[in-house]
């Protein structure tokens, strides 16, 4: 190889986790040289990197890049790429990278809370809609854009989950349709201020023109500002009635879709095998996401129907002691700890606690009295709980989850359901939440 073309491809890759691995791994694939650089040592993606960085770098480390990718656990206002800029070196993130790497169409989700519900089950939707149709679910749903472009090289069109963090390094993926389910005060630690989050979140719109749809949730008032930010077509997904483009829930609770040629009823919100309000919500989303993708509504329904959630987002367990287990260690904020309640139509016994995040979990107080008949507290945020739910229904407080097995299982009479959706983070026992529910359902299955 040219000795000067060689100088030019050399690329570094802050973070090594498994975007960082995976950008590492489209880059080498494309050619490139790849340096990685992560603060800790412990950092394991380094398969295809030729060189790496760990600890502390400085500008020398970064001598002959001709870009640096982004990991999306780095923030854009972190030293590297600040350092970069100051170089000259172009900085782009992991998912900007796959898709400069692609010719197919991408299907964006960004939100608070159900991204990677409505990933899965859009792209089971199009799966569904005729024999042979392919699509992929990628980004932030734990399988990487990079990866998912090098592995499935035919496919037409990638079902993309984008986190505001990989959103504030977006500069020119454009979505064929691109949605903002819904937007609440979590994620503020890193964004600073809401403002800040949602001008994130609306970088899904970027470079929209003719031909494309902008989906955004007309239920949530704090989506209206972004509502003209598209070039698109703009559409809508409602649980409340009728929108003026795009899907909605009627007073009979059948799910309609209308675009500029008419209306037509999808299908009945009964018929959906995930629980609550909020799937509904996405399966709106689902809707005009696959219409507008070219899917003919008529082929949905199938895909609609037999869809049957993502592990520990209110995951049935089956029974076990003569009790009805449900697996939400997904749930790691009040919002999604609200929606589980809201999903039961009879009382729960329900087990929560971890690592408590800073919000004010006594607005939750009400709906507890209504919906549960006891509560099991865990993990290092279990006194707090326990002050701002006193007096709405019984608590237990216990140390760990096994323990919380125990407990629930003695409060919980035969028939009754028991619910993991711990409204708080994991790591103060956990990895992630992912390891949280494995524990949980590891210890279920112990009492079949
Ligand atoms: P995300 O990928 O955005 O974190 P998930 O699909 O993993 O979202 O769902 C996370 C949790 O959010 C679920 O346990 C559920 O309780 C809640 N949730 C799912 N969809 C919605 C929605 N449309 N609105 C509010 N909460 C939701």
């Amino acid at each position: 190889m040219n000795p000067i073309t060689e100088a030019v491809r050399k690329a570094g890759v802050v973070g090594m986790g498994r975007s960082g691995a995976a950008a590492a791994r489209l880059l080498a694939e494309s050619g490139f040289s790849v340096t990685g650089f992560d603060n800790s040592p412990s950092a394991s993606g380094t398969a295809y990197m030729t060189e790496t960085v760990f600890g502390e770098f400085s500008e020398a480390d970064f001598s002959g890049l001709s870009m640096l990718v982004l990991s999306p656990g780095v923030p854009i206002s972190s030293a590297a790429p600040a350092m970069a800029e100051k170089l000259g070196i172009p900085v782009i993130s992991e998912v900007e990278l796959a898709w400069l790497n692609t010719g197919a169409d991408v299907l964006a989700i960004t939100g608070s809370n159900g991204k990677t519900t409505t990933v899965e089950w859009l792209s089971h939707v199009i799966r569904s809609s005729e024999p042979g149709k392919q699509a992929i679910a990628a980004g932030n749903i734990g399988y990487a854009f990079s990866d998912a472009v090098l592995d499935n090289p035919e496919c037409p069109v990638f079902v993309l989950e984008l986190s505001s963090y990989q959103l504030e390094t977006t500069l020119t993926i454009k979505a064929a349709c691109a949605a903002i389910l819904n937007l609440t005060p979590d994620h503020l630690a890193r964004h600073g201020t809401m403002e800040k989050y949602g001008e994130a979140k609306s970088r899904i719109f970027l470079n929209q023109g003719a031909g494309d749809t902008a989906l955004l949730n007309y239920d949530d008032p704090l989506l209206d500002k972004y509502r003209d930010l598209s070039g698109g077509t703009q559409m809508y997904f409602s649980l409340n009635g009728e929108v003026p483009l795009g899907a909605w829930m009627d007073k009979k609770g059948m799910l309609c879709f209308k675009d500029a040629t008419g209306s037509v009823e999808v299908i009945h919100s009964n018929t959906l095998a995930l629980p609550g309000k909020h799937n509904i919500a996405n399966a709106l989303a689902v809707i005009c996401m696959a219409v507008s993708y070219g899917i003919p509504a008529e082929k949905l329904t199938h895909g609609l129907k037999n869809f049957t959630g993502v592990p520990h987002r209110i995951e049935p367990l089956g029974i076990a002691g003569g009790f009805l287990w449900f697996n939400d260690s997904k749930s790691t904020n009040i919002d999604s700890l609200k929606v589980a309640l809201e999903s039961f139509e009879s009382k729960v016994v329900l087990i929560a606690g971890g690592k408590e995040k800073n919000s004010d979990y006594g607005v939750l107080k009400d709906l507890i009295y209504e919906k549960v008949k006891g509560i099991v507290l865990f993990g290092s945020g279990r006194e707090s709980l326990a002050v701002q739910w006193q007096g709405s229904v019984g608590i237990t407080a216990v140390n760990d989850l096994e323990q919380a097995v125990q407990a629930a299982s003695l409060i919980a009479k035969r028939g009754d359901s028991i619910l993991l959706s711990p409204g708080c983070a994991s790591f103060d026992q956990y990895t992630n939440f992912e390891e949280r529910g494995d524990h949980f359902k590891k210890l279920v299955e112990g009492l079949k």
